[in-house]
This record gives structure tokens, C-alpha cells and sequence, in this order.
């Protein structure tokens, strides 16, 4: 590649570099700034200001041309993006377009991006749950990918860290397989959701049912306000990016928390297309980078690289940094990066009614739903599968509109709705076991449009997501029964993998550099200078949402960075 870097080295030389602005990379960005470090952060996507860049944030549903629905012109020419729940009239312009961003898919899989200032964070449901060391003892335990370097108690004060900043809602549960957190006022279950809750806790005390730990601001407003954040509205309009900063994104939170320190810039539009490796120096000195728009190439230097891509892009990166020492990728001695990809299994719903609690009803709105955390196998093995899975829970009262008339009388059948039956739902999120057959690679011969491979994915459930399927249709099917709820449908979507949107794996921790590519920090054990902190770096997946996991590995490995440099190990 022609280097067509004519400034000075030194002023392309920062103590850090931290590839993407997403969940993960605004976390790296602000610890490494906050800490003193000259920090570069280099963002592939467009730029996304808090608030005004948020373009539909306060439409009202008669303002969106489309009312809301995506044409079929855009569906036709994004068959993939297209199938997230999430990619709406209003949501759109955030999500990445198929046909601008090409990948191979050996096997069918949703790859569902968002490239811009603070990645997916502007985009996600907001979920967080902790993890525990049903968790990071399960690979150990149950026999599959290797054991994680790492135990609870190594990452509980990381994760109270990044909650007290975040703002997470939530109840002190008391669960031993869902730590409880640094919690903000609890959103309130429906009555529907209570009455199962209270149904669950008779007849299967070991399935507790609670309100969803979420990333939104409930309480201590004073401190959030010094970010510029406010207190929810429940206005559940969040995927448009948030007036009141009442979510937790990067574009709200991180990046202009980073940004004020002065030890932050920030370039757009700037893909990373690999690491450079210096055989001499046997470490990492910077990135080679081509600009989104003119393609020019250009190379930024740093003492050390946080790599937060996003899982694949990630593995895409370190796949395609290759040198005389790391013929096969950076830190890639073993043969393994790009394997063991894992995911989560959302294939499976059920839905049904409930004929009382009619003296109750729901009205206005809640960004936020009940979950089930996973009671499967969690404490001996009770299946012919490995693992389990969680389970979210939505109780709301239908409400019937009587359209009929015209004039005057339209109007007021429609000013008078009546309520109709509950409406119960649940959604699947289940563990996948992840496999060496289940990989990444550069395709050898498909570039993008800047000249960097294609990600080549070979991705695939196998019997072990069919049966765990085929498990929590069975036990939700009765969980449902026995709350007296009617009208049950059940069903398995047969979604391909990646539409759950929690892809991981390929730059695995463990604890032998044999079988993995990370250490304990996240650095890469043959290049220490290069630390991955997204999905990538994860050896297992858990039930619970990954996002709180990536943020905690990234504000951990951060301040790990910064003492080892003062320590003059890096
Ligand atoms: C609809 C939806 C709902 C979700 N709900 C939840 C939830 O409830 N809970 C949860 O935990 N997670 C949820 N997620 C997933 C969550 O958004 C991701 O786990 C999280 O954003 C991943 O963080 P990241 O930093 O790894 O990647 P991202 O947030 O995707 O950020 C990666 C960034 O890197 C940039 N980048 C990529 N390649 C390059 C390159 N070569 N050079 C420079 N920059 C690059 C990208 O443009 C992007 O800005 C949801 C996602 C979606 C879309
Ligand atoms: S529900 Fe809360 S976080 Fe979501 S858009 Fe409304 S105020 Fe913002």
C-alpha cells in the first residue's frame, strides 16, 4: 500500500489509539483520556452529534412520511437489514445498508451494523445484566471452548464502575445466577407481568421472574446532569437517539465525557484497514488508514490499540494486520482467530391471552420489559443439551379501536376505545456453544470499495440450539399453561444466526496462549500492546446481553493499559 502519509510522524503519534466509537470503543476512549493519554479515536462512520444529529428524535407518528414503515423499494435493497425488529422509518439512517458494505455469507447471516459516532450504542434495547460465575465457570464446567481467565470477583468492582456512569434501573434481586448491580429506581412490571411473576414463584420457585435491568436514567439526577443527561421520560422512542441523553449511548455519554478532558480527537470517516506490526521493535506501532471518502491512505502511531470494531470487524482487522512475523493475522500464532465465533439464539417466541385482571389495564409507555433469567441447567445438568437461556416477558392490554363510520362519527368511535384481553409474550435468548467450525476468515479475492477483504462468516446452529429450542417452547408452553393464560401460540422462526445482534468471539481470552488469544487483560498474549475489548475477546456468551460485559472488559483492560505504561511495561 502506497503511503501517501506526508504530515510529520509526530503529529500523527498519540499515546493511544482506540479503532470505533461504538459501546465498547467510547468506554476505551474515556478511561484511557480520563487517565491522561493523548488519545486518538478513529471512527469508519459518519459523525453523529448528541441531539442534533438525531433527525426523527421528535416526530410525531403523522410526521413521518411513512408513518413509520420502511418503503418496500428500501426493504427490497436490504434484505438483511431489513429483518431487524429495529430498522424503521425513523431508525433507519443509523443502520448500515446491505449493498454498501458487502460481506460473504457461506451461511446465512444477519450481519446488523451501525457505522457512525457511537456505533450500535445509539441503537440497542438497553438490556444489561451481569454476568456470574454460573458463566465464567461454564466453559470449565461443562467441557466446551476453554476456561475463562477470569472469575466474578476479578470483574465485580469493573462492573459497578460502568454502571454508576451508565445509569442502569433495576431491582436488587437476590439472584445468585444474575448479580445484582449499582441500581437506580426499578421500572414497575404490569399487572399481567406481576400476577405471572406471583404465579412463577408458586409453581416453579427455582424460574423468578423480574423487571428488566435496563440502561436508563431513574434517579440521582444530579450526577447524571454533569454529563449533560437526563432523567427517562418513557417516551420508548429511544433507537432515534435521545433528547434527554435518558439512555446510556456513547454519542450521549462516553465520547463528550472523553471529549471535555482535552486529551480526545476524534476522526471520522477514517476505516482502519490493519495494524502495523514493526518486526524490529516486536510490537504494534500504530494503524494504516484509509479514508471513507477520498481513499487515501494514511498511518496514525500509538503506544497501544484498543481494537473495538465490533466482533467481526474486529477479527477483520487483526485478520488482515498480517507482517513476516504474523503471516496469518496479528497475534494469530495458533491458527485460531476467526474461530470459535458464538452467538445468541433468539429463534423462538410465544405469545397468548388472559381473560382476568380486567379491572387493570396499561397505559402510556415503558422502555423496558420483565425477564426471565436462565433456570436451565444452571445448577446441575437436566437436559440432553448444553446450557440454557433467558427469557423476556411483555404483559399488555389489548386495546380494540372501532373504525367504523365517517365524519363526526369516526371520531368518535376512535376517541372511545375498548380494552380487550391481556396479551402475554415472551422472546428466547439462548447460550450457543462456541465451536471451531463456526469461524470468520478474508475472503481471498472480495474486496469492499476500500480495497479491504471481504469477511468471509461460517456460522450455523447445531443440535444443541434445535433442543434448547425445542426446550423452551416446551417449558414456557406449560409456565403459560399453568398461569391460566389461553390463545398459546408458539414459534421457531428459523432466523439466521446474527439477527440477534449479540455476535462474539474469534479473539478468545484464555489462559494459554496455545488455545486463545487473549490474556486475562485482553491483550493479545503474542502482541501485549494490542488490546481487544469488544465481543470479540469472548470466550463464551452467557444468556444475559453482552453489552455491559464489553463495556466492563474495556474500562478494565483501559486502566490496566494506563498502569502498565506508567510502569513502563508497554
Ligand atoms: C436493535 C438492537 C438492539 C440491541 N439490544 C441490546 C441490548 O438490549 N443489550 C445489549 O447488551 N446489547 C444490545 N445490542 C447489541 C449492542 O448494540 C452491541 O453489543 C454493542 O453495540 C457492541 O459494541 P461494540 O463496541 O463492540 O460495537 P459497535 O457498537 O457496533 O461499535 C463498533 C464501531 O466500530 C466502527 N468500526 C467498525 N469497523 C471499523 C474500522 N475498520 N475502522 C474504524 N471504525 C470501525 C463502527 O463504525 C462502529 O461505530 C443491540 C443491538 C441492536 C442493533
Ligand atoms: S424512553 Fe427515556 S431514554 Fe428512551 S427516548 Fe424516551 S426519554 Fe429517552
Amino acid at each position: 500500500m502506497v503511503n501517501i502519509n506526508l504530515p510529520g510522524k509526530e503529529e500523527h503519534t498519540y499515546d493511544a489509539i482506540v479503532i470505533g466509537s461504538g459501546m465498547s470503543g467510547g468506554w476505551s476512549a474515556k478511561e484511557l483520556a480520563e487517565n491522561g493519554l493523548n488519545t486518538l479515536l478513529l471512527e469508519r462512520g459518519k459523525e453523529v452529534k448528541h441531539i442534533v444529529d438525531y433527525p426523527t428524535t421528535n416526530l410525531l407518528p403523522f410526521e413521518l412520511e411513512h408513518r413509520g414503515q420502511v418503503q418496500y423499494d428500501t426493504l427490497a435493497q436490504n434484505p438483511i437489514v431489513g429483518r431487524c425488529y429495529a430498522f424503521r422509518e425513523d431508525t433507519e439512517h443509523f443502520f448500515v445498508k446491505d449493498e454498501e458494505h458487502p460481506y460473504v455469507q457461506e451461511s446465512p447471516f444477519d450481519w446488523i451494523r451501525g457505522y457512525q459516532t457511537g456505533g450500535r450504542s445509539l441503537l440497542w434495547a438497553r438490556q444489561v445484566q451481569r454476568w456470574s460465575d454460573y458463566d465464567f465457570e461454564g466453559p470449565a464446567r461443562d467441557g466446551f471452548a476453554v476456561d475463562w481467565p477470569i472469575r466474578y470477583k476479578d470483574v465485580a468492582p469493573w462492573y459497578s464502575h460502568v454502571e454508576k456512569f451508565v445509569g442502569v434501573s433495576g431491582n436488587k434481586d437476590g439472584l445468585d445466577a444474575l448479580p445484582d448491580g449499582e441500581f437506580l429506581p426499578a421500572m414497575e412490571l404490569t399487572a399481567m407481568e406481576e400476577y405471572f411473576q406471583q404465579t412463577m414463584a408458586r409453581e416453579y420457585p427455582d424460574r423468578p421472574v423480574i423487571i428488566g435491568r435496563c440502561a436508563h436514567i431513574t434517579g440521582n439526577f444530579e450526577y447524571y446532569a454533569q454529563q449533560g443527561r437526563g432523567g427517562c421520560q418513557n417516551r420508548n422512542l429511544c433507537q432515534r437517539g435521545c433528547p434527554f441523553g435518558g439512555y446510556f449511548s456513547s454519542t450521549s455519554a462516553t465520547i463528550p465525557w472523553a471529549l471535555k478532558t482535552g486529551n480526545l480527537s476524534i476522526r471520522h470517516h477514517s476505516v482502519v484497514h490493519s495494524i502495523i506490526f514493526d518486526n524490529e521493535k516486536n510490537r504494534a506501532t500504530g494503524v494504516r488508514v484509509i479514508d471513507a471518502n477520498t481513499k487515501e491512505s494514511t498511518e496514525y502511531f500509538a503506544r497501544v490499540i484498543f481494537v473495538n470494531a465490533g466482533s467481526m470487524n474486529t477479527n477483520l482487522i487483526l485478520l488482515n494486520s498480517t507482517s513476516d512475523r504474523f503471516p496469518n493475522g496479528l497475534g494469530n500464532d495458533n491458527g485460531l482467530l476467526g474461530r470459535y465465533v458464538a452467538f445468541h439464539n433468539y429463534r423462538a417466541g410465544i405469545s397468548g391471552e388472559y381473560e382476568g385482571l380486567n379491572e387493570y389495564r396499561t397505559a402510556g409507555r415503558r422502555p423496558n420489559g420483565g425477564y426471565i433469567p436462565r433456570f436451565r441447567n444452571l445448577k446441575r445438568q437436566e437436559t440432553d443439551f448444553l446450557r440454557g437461556y433467558a427469557a423476556g416477558l411483555s404483559g399488555h392490554r389489548s386495546i380494540i379501536t372501532d373504525r367504523s363510520g365517517v365524519g363526526s362519527e369516526l371520531k368518535e368511535n376512535l376517541l372511545k376505545p375498548k380494552y380487550g384481553l391481556w396479551r402475554v409474550g415472551s422472546h428466547m435468548m439462548g447460550e450457543t456453544i462456541p465451536k471451531a467450525s463456526n469461524y470468520v476468515q478474508l475472503d481471498p479475492d472480495l474486496k469492499d470499495p476500500w480495497g479491504i477483504p471481504q469477511l468471509k462468516i461460517h456460522v450455523k446452529y447445531d443440535d444443541n440450539d434445535d433442543k434448547m429450542v425445542a426446550d423452551y417452547l416446551e417449558q414456557m408452553q406449560e409456565m403459560f399453561e399453568r398461569a391460566g393464560v389461553i390463545n398459546i401460540r408458539t414459534r421457531d422462526d428459523h432466523r439466521a444466526p446474527g439477527l440477534d445482534i449479540h455476535e462474539m468471539g474469534g479473539v478468545r481470552m484464555g489462559k494459554d496462549p496455545k488455545t486463545s488469544l487473549l490474556n486475562k487483560w485482553n491483550q493479545l498474549h503474542a502482541c501485549p500492546n494490542v488490546f481487544v475489548t469488544d465481543g470479540a475477546c469472548m470466550t463464551s456468551t452467557s444468556t444475559q446481553n453482552p453489552s455491559l460485559t464489553y463495556m466492563m472488559f474495556s474500562a478494565r483492560a483501559a486502566n490496566y493499559a494506563v498502569d502498565e505504561l506508567k510502569r513502563m511495561n508497554l
